[in-house]
């Protein structure tokens, strides 16, 4: 299956299916420059799903180095950048040579910030590993790492020239892995399109459990959705109904994990999860979404026994330390925070009107101390 992005200058495809990476140097091929890639991966990607790419890179010609980093948040450094970015430029590497992300969002935000600033941008291709990367991070040329200072402060748009997002390489994904990439799935059937939500009602528990055809669904549906709103709005400039409704549950989702720190305690999808019902909560309270929608998206996630309380942790948060991650998050503009809210499912804006006060009694009611 294929889904189109189409950029006003660098449109590309999505590839989805089963076995990819063992044919991915047949499809990779027509696309290069110079027969020749560095692949960017990690520990535990190449452990698992390496061998068969190079198998099929060797097949094709295709002259290959590889660079791996240890799995994890912490390799989306400046520390680890410099490593990768010395090594590569030591390949001695030409403008014509592509760069190959296989792993999750990490390696692919890595890479892909590697390639958009090495020799003043490499092509670069996304072979995506973990659910969230699949339905989220490697369609939409968003790349970047953390600084000291917060998450994704450094970065760059840089598109991909395909994504081959494999369906198999699921298969070998924790489950929690999979719940925290699902969280982004539902997400998106909120934001505007509510016929992947009551797809998820249908088959979530199936896309959790591994299912093949309904992990590929889901993907399918999720990368469409994806797609459609990154052509209508590539870099982020729109005012309404662009690119800032995919932030749906991001800025309670941030704060949580800004205070839980980035070690793997929670999930990005986790702090999703219960973010986007915080932000329905919230629609509820300020009076743009009916009560029963509420009730469904909690039916939804509580039947799949994802995140939709505080109750969840087993830390215990204080509202005003969520509302200072909140105010330092980078979408403040002139001092006022801007909400995803929601008129219902499938029914996404943007407010820079919500008082601080809801919010905060909208924290305490939902569990956190005053
Ligand atoms: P991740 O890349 O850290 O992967 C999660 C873990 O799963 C890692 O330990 C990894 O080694 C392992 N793994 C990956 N593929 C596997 C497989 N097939 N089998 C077994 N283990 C596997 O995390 P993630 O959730 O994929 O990505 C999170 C990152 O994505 C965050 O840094 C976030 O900021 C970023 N992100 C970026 C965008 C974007 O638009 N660029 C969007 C959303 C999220
Ligand atoms: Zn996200």
């Amino acid at each position: 299956q294929k889904v189109p992005v189409t950029l006003a200058q660098h449109s590309y495809e999505v590839l989805i299916g089963s076995d990819l990476i063992s044919r991915a140097g047949a499809w990779i091929a027509p696309l290069l420059r110079q027969k020749r890639v560095v692949v960017i991966t990690d520990d535990a990607v190449s452990a698992l799903h390496l061998p068969r790419l190079l198998a099929s890179f060797e097949e094709t010609a295709i002259q290959t180095d590889v660079i791996s980093v240890v799995g994890g948040e912490e390799s989306k450094s400046l520390t680890t950048y410099g490593e990768v970015m010395t090594r590569l430029l030591s390949l001695g590497i030409e403008r014509g040579t592509t760069i190959v992300a296989l792993g999750g969002g990490v390696v692919g935000d890595l890479a892909g910030f590697v390639a958009a600033t090495a020799l003043r941008g490499l092509p670069f291709i996304q072979i995506p590993t973990t659910l969230l990367a699949q339905v989220d991070s490697s369609v939409g040329g968003k790349t970047g790492i953390n600084s000291p200072s917060g998450k994704n402060l450094i970065g760059a748009f840089h598109q991909p020239v395909i994504v081959l997002a494999d369906n198999s390489a699921l298969a070998t994904l924790p489950r929690r892995q999979r719940v925290a990439g699902y969280a982004e799935i539902v997400k998106s059937g909120l934001i505007a399109d509510p016929d992947l939500f009551a797809w998820c009602e249908n088959n979530g528990g199936n896309v959790l459990d591994g299912d093949p055809t309904a992990l590929a669904e889901a993907v399918r549906r999720a990368c469409a959705f994806k797609a459609a709103v990154v052509a209508a709005d590539e870099k982020e400039q729109a005012k309404q109904n662009g690119r800032a409704l995919l932030n749906l549950g991001h800025t309670f989702g941030h704060a949580i994990e800004a205070e839980l720190g980035y070690d793997g305690r929670i999930l990005h999808g986790e702090a999703v999860s219960i973010g986007i019902h915080l932000a329905m909560a919230l629609s509820v309270k300020l009076g743009h979404a009916p009560a029963e929608d509420l009730a469904r998206l909690d039916r939804h996630l509580r039947s799949l026994e994802m995140p939709t309380s505080f109750d969840w942790f087993e830390e215990s948060f204080s509202s005003q330390t969520l509302l200072d991650h909140m105010t330092r998050d980078k979408k403040m503009q002139n001092g006022r925070i801007s909400f995803v809210l929601l008129h219902g499912i499938g029914k996404a804006f943007t407010s820079r009107d919500v008082p601080m006060e809801t919010v905060r009694n909208l924290l305490i009611n939902e569990g956190c101390r005053p």
